[in-house]
């Protein structure tokens, strides 16, 4: 998210208020409510499709990004902790900044958690920002930061912020007429070096699978190592473009910009194995089916912006 236009900081009075809350400790002394253990690690595989082989076996490691799994207070939550950020939150509140929304977290690992260790955690605001605007409305970003420890060990910090905001829209009825605007633009996407090259495909309307060379696993979205066995090593297989509907979903609600509901969002396999998600096009969203034959095309929706998608072919249709 940008963190948009910077308004005058010098004739706000709430943010001076704010202010005061920076470095204030939010939680001091939390517990991890169990020790790091191999259920849980287990589950966190197996949810995320991770079979990393150091995760596992005698010697496991945690995954380093179950960092704040460990501090999760479960849905009765921690017992007996003060919390500046509620403080905070409810000035916020009274001043109109009703709505939230999280925009982005970092998390540093110091030394790994094995199974055994118990964590202890403290949590602090660590800093608010100026008043900012932004298309969903004015507000503050506030930043929480973590602290995870064993045995008085830091091993790792967890950052978390967040937009508390005054909604732009605040008391218009959804059922009121839009204003004309230009049509608003797809997001876009977060092209890191670990997933450039399926890009710079893309620009050439080619589709490229990763294959580890270790053990010839295909992957797909591109990731920076191999989850069948842990190697780093990657090339690539360009896909023939052949694929089918392995399933679907027909998006109703919420509403995005930029897309008009209802269509049909596509887990397609292609023909190499993997399997994706895209877009659906040439059949309507009630016609897309479960085995539907689908070729690889690209669509260019903006400018900027070209998307591999797959089209129905013709008499595929349910
Ligand atoms: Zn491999």
């Amino acid at each position: 998210m940008s963190r948009g236009d910077h308004d005058d900081a010098s004739s706000d009075p709430l943010y001076e208020r704010l202010k005061t809350f920076e470095g204030r400790a939010n939680t001091t002394g939390g517990r991890g409510k169990d020790p790091v253990n191999e259920p849980m690690i287990r589950h966190w595989c197996e949810a995320m499709g991770d079979a990393h082989p150091a995760y596992a076996g005698p010697d496991a490691v945690a995954p380093p990004t179950m960092l704040q799994a460990w501090t999760m207070g479960g849905l009765s939550g921690h017992a007996g902790l003060s919390s500046a950020y509620d403080e905070m939150s409810a000035l916020l509140d009274a001043a109109g900044c009703t709505s939230i929304v999280a925009t982005d977290c970092e998390q540093e690992y110091l030394r790994p958690l094995r199974p055994g260790d118990v964590i202890t955690f403290d949590s602090l605001i660590e800093s608010v920002s100026p008043r900012k605007t932004t298309k969903l409305g004015t507000g503050y970003f506030v930043t929480t930061r973590m602290d995870v420890r064993v045995d008085g060990e830091l091993a790792g910090t967890h950052r978390f912020r967040v937009l508390k905001y005054a909604p732009a829209r605040a008391g218009r009825k959804p059922e009121s007429k839009p204003k004309p605007e230009p049509a608003p633009l797809r997001p876009r996407p977060v092209i890191n070096r670990d997933n450039a090259g399926f890009w710079e495909g893309v620009a050439e309307h080619r589709l490229f699978i990763q294959r580890c060379t270790g053990c010839q696993t295909l992957r797909f979205p591109w990731l920076p190592g191999c989850n069948a066995c842990g190697g780093q090593d990657w090339d690539t297989v360009e896909a023939s473009g052949d694929g089918t509907v392995h399933s679907y979903v027909v998006m109703h609600h919420p509403p995005f910009p930029a897309f008009d509901p209802p269509y049909a969002v596509g887990l397609i396999e292609l023909a190499e194995g993997v399997r994706m998600i895209s877009n659906v096009v040439g059949a309507p969203y009630d016609k897309v089916r479960i085995g539907m034959p689908v070729r690889l095309e690209f669509q260019r929706y903006d400018e900027d912006l070209e998307l591999p998608v797959f089209r129905a072919l013709p008499g595929s249709e349910g």
